[in-house]
């Protein structure tokens, strides 16, 4: 089948990374083509944008979308962390102001937007089936609305999350640091009085641990992070399974009942664990965002990271088409300081909780890289 358009460069995926690239390239005026597969309104996990982001999102020139976007402020983080007692850390001396808690598939919409009205094409509910490297450049087939379509580019930008599809089927290894599992659900609050807490619960177990945020649907997410090996899959994914596994919790439970909240939907699981590329450029392609460096909830960066990454990859990009022949080796040297400055904050985080230091999921965690 004959490629029906030529674009400079061909992102695959439309999450922030994907989009953020997007804005860069467009904005450099090159022929940008954004591929996303999912639907704009599915429910997208990933909620908490801290304060620091500010700077990025004004660098991107997207802070009013996410000001004006019906997302929750977020004021501080609450966590039973190294002790049984709730510790606050306020946003409120952070020098950017608060957080938010986001709308995912708004927030990433209104990122997908700008980088439409920078210039970029973007396509939704278009799935990259199929991605051949030929001598001309990258060769990719789209599925949208059951047609399949064919374009051509001359680069690659794979943001296509944790499953870093491109970067993968072109060689590169993902590099696995522990195997964190999500299991998550959301709760619908009771008919009492509204809830107006916009602050992260975080509560560590002796076999992992919990965080709950509102999010501007008025739901709750509430999610468990442990190890895939120390999971009971069957247990968590059932209803009456995570709610008993939740039961074992103190602050959460307690926040959750006191305002009637009751589990909406049917808990699932997601991969949530730290890992990154063995490279983060290959012949013809750059990756970004969880595709190259994946973060641990922890941390509340991956967003952030996705953004800073998908920037930092367009702008890189661009700079080599313009001529810069040290720009790529320059993004991919800077992704893994990222990754090493990531490395030690999570080290740091989890040495802090040392109750259940002979529990395996601490264990691991304590032990020297
Ligand atoms: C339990 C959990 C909680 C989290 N909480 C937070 C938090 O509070 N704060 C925070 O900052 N981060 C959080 N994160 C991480 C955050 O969600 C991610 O870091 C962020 O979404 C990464 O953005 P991305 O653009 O790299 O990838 P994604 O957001 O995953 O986007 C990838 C996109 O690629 C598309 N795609 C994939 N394959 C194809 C294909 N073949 N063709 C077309 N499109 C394709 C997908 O549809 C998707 O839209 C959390 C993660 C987990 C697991």
């Amino acid at each position: 089948m004959r490629a029906e358009l030529n674009a400079h460069v061909g992102i695959v995926g439309g999450g922030p990374a994907g989009a953020a690239a997007a804005l860069a390239l467009a904005r450099e005026g090159l022929r940008v083509l954004l591929l996303d597969a999912g639907k704009p309104n599915d429910f997208k996990l990933g909620e908490g944008l801290p304060p620091g982001a500010r700077p990025l999102l004004r660098d991107l020139g997207v802070l009013e979308h996410v000001l004006n976007g019906g997302h929750l402020p977020s004021y501080a983080n609450v966590s039973a962390w190294g002790s049984p007692n709730l510790h606050s850390t306020d946003f409120i001396f952070h020098l950017s102001g608060h957080g938010w808690h986001l709308d995912r598939a708004r927030f990433d919409a209104s990122l997908r937007q700008a980088a439409t009205s920078a210039g970029a094409e973007v396509r939704q509910e278009a799935a990259v089936t199929r991605v051949e490297q030929e001598a001309d450049g990258w060769h990719l087939s789209i599925e949208s609305g059951g047609n399949v379509s064919e374009v051509r580019c001359d680069w690659l930008i794979d943001a296509t999350g944790r499953r870093a599809a491109i970067a993968r089927r072109y060689g590169a290894i993902r590099q696995h640091a522990d195997a964190l599992v999500a299991f998550f659900a959301r709760f619908r609050p009771g008919a009492r009085a509204a809830e107006r807490d916009g602050r992260t619960l975080v509560e560590a177990t002796p076999d992992g641990w919990w965080y709950t945020a509102r999010i501007p649907s008025g739901e709750r997410v509430v999610a468990y992070l442990t190890d895939a090996d120390l999971a009971d899959r069957a247990r968590l994914l059932s209803p009456e399974g995570f709610m008993s596994a939740l039961g074992e919790t103190v602050h959460l439970q307690t926040v959750l009942s006191e305002h009637g909240y009751a589990l909406h939907d049917r808990p699932r699981g997601a991969d949530a664990g730290s890992a990154r590329l063995d490279r983060f450029v290959g012949s013809g392609w750059l990756a970004a965002g969880d595709a190259a460096l994946s973060f641990d909830p922890l941390s509340s960066q991956g967003i952030t990271t996705a953004l800073y990454t998908g920037m930092k990859a367009g702008q890189a990009l661009a700079a080599c088409l313009a001529g810069d022949r040290d720009a790529l080796e320059g993004y991919a040297g800077h992704l893994a300081t990222v990754h090493e400055a990531y490395w030690k904050n999570r080290s740091s985080s989890y040495g802090d909780e040392r109750r259940w230091v002979n529990r395996p999921f601490w264990a691991r965690r304590h032990r020297p890289e």
